[in-house]
């Protein structure tokens, strides 16, 4: 949170390094951000879209499968920043050509269905289709492998 708000900090988030090339002191990172659906400078995290969303989806992530998010989600609650994303393999929308009920909550009209993935600071702002990617919480992990987060699912105390 405090490396959001540093004035020296910028923060790409739901990106990912392509590629890393130079020496020490002077590197070359290429990073491709992602579509989101969700223009970053209009959206103010009220989480309207999140509440009226009507599609369900097991959080493989951080429920650990044994909970749900809606299709336009925040990874959690205290996600940095508080914008959420579109899960467009799971998205109405996206899936069967209606709903759009989240562009119509929105109070600050941040819905863009049109939003394509790009390369930040590239010459010209390079846009390209950036298909959804689901991060699993460990990738390569086995399917059958129990990590911390499943016994707090499941604690009385975490519900
Ligand atoms: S358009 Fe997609 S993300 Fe938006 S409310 Fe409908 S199902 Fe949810
Ligand atoms: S309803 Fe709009 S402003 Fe509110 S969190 Fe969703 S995208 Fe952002």
């Amino acid at each position: 949170m405090d490396a959001g708000r540093h004035p020296n900090i910028t923060l790409l988030t739901y990106s990912e390094v392509e590629a890393v090339s130079g020496y020490v002191g002077n590197f070359t990172v290429r990073i491709r951000k992602r579509a989101r659906s969700v223009d970053e400078e209009k959206c103010t995290g009220c989480g309207a879209c999140q509440e009226k969303c009507p599609t369900k989806v097991v959080d493989t992530a951080y429920e650990a499968g044994l909970g749900y998010r809606k299709a336009i989600y925040r990874p959690f609650a205290q996600a940095v920043p508080s914008i959420p994303v579109i899960d467009r393999a799971n998205c109405l929308w996206f899936t069967k050509g209606r709903c759009r009920l989240c562009e119509k909550v929105c109070p600050t009209g941040a819905i863009d269905y049109n939003q394509q993935g790009h390369h930040p600071g590239s010459p010209g702002g390079q846009h390209h289709p950036w298909p959804q990617a689901t991060t699993p919480l460990m990738p390569g992990a086995s399917p059958s492998l129990a990590t911390a987060a499943f016994p707090k699912r499941l604690s009385p105390r975490w519900r």
